[in-house]
């Protein structure tokens, strides 16, 4: 296996964009270099490993016009990057089981024949081919056969044996695989800014160095933390609530600072308990699944209709989060509307 230091430059600036993976990043990069890209990729991995981003770069590789090849200041990179390129096709598939129709396949074949808009080329990416029906999967290796120069295809799949024997052995196949916890928490934290360094390691260890699925851990981890806060927030407001202290309540919704879907959030909860309190106010909180003490103390404090308009009041006000008003304002007004 060939590190990026060892591999030809095209392959070093791969490298700085997609994860581990040397292989597969030095075999395109050399064929970027010399300028000759084959007209059919298969690439293979598991959910998560990069197939879509590692697609686009072949795309960028099959158009790109910078002085060095995908060093990113062409119009073709920056187009593919922001995904409003005209010549890179996506192709996706519907229905039940996710496939590739024979009519996309078919309708595929109308657009394979036009020359290209800006780029020297055409760039199809079939997205998720393991479902494809072996009538669609025929049709597609027909356009194959009579593909003009100017297209390439790049098919992603779990693994290329799902696909026809013809088809496998006229792409030229890439396999991707994990990478290293250490190089992916690096890469996550460094590169794409998307956690710091040791709970990206975390993620990484967890996901088996599985960069897309580390981030999907590292996303739900966050919005679980977030979650967490707005209960913690939205039970210091209902407590401050009980004790009838003005002060108390307002520390308690400015609590919520600058976060606009903490506000949200804080805002359902508070629903929540309220109407919680509300079973407990007219006597019926044997009825509640999961009563929350705290609210129940409320239904004691308030009556029903206090608390029936204090939940209508809250609803207003989320609502104005949508219309951007501004959150110390809407931190102030929850505090006014709950004393
Ligand atoms: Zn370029």
């Amino acid at each position: 296996m060939l590190s990026a230091a060892e591999s030809c430059p095209t392959a070093q600036r791969i490298a700085r964009r997609f994860c581990g993976n040397a292989d597969a990043v030095s075999t395109l990069g050399g064929m970027v270099e010399s300028g000759r890209l084959p007209h059919a990729f298969i690439i293979e991995g598991a959910d998560g490993l990069g197939k879509s981003t590692f697609a686009r770069l072949i795309a960028r590789g099959a158009m790109c016009s910078c002085r060095q090849p995908l060093s990113g200041e062409c119009e073709h990179c920056r187009k593919i990057r922001e995904n409003i390129h005209p010549d890179l096709m996506i192709v996706v598939g519907s229905g039940k089981i996710n496939a590739i129709s024979i009519e996309s396949i078919r309708s595929m074949r109308k657009d394979a024949m036009i020359a290209p808009n800006e780029a020297e080329k055409r760039v199809f990416i079939l997205e998720d081919c393991d479902n494809m029906l072996p009538a669609a999967q025929n049709a597609f290796l027909k356009i194959f056969e009579e593909a003009p120069p100017h297209v390439v295809f790049v098919m992603t799949c779990r693994s290329a044996m799902n696909l026809l024997t013809t088809i496998r052995s006229r792409g030229r196949i890439i396999t991707l695989n994990p990478v290293e916890p250490h190089e992916g928490a690096r890469f996550i934290a460094e590169v794409m800014k998307a956690a710091d360094q040791q709970s990206a390691l975390n993620a990484c260890v967890t996901s088996g160095g599985n960069i897309g699925e580390a981030l999907r851990l590292l996303g739900s981890e966050s919005a679980s933390q977030a979650a967490q806060k707005a209960d913690t927030i939205a039970g210091g407001i209902i407590e401050a609530m009980c004790s009838g202290s003005e002060l108390a309540l307002a520390v308690k919704c400015a609590a919520i600072g600058r976060d606009r879907a903490m506000g949200g959030m804080v805002c359902g909860i508070l629903c929540e308990k309220l109407r919680c309190a509300l079973m407990a106010a007219v006597g019926a909180q044997d009825t509640l699944e999961s009563p929350d003490s705290q609210a129940l103390r409320l239904g004691t404090v308030l009556s029903p209709e206090a608390i029936m308009e204090r939940i209508d009041s809250i609803n207003e006000l989320s609502d104005m989060l949508k219309i951007n008003i501004s959150m110390p304002l809407f931190n102030t007004r929850l505090a006014i509307i709950l004393q």
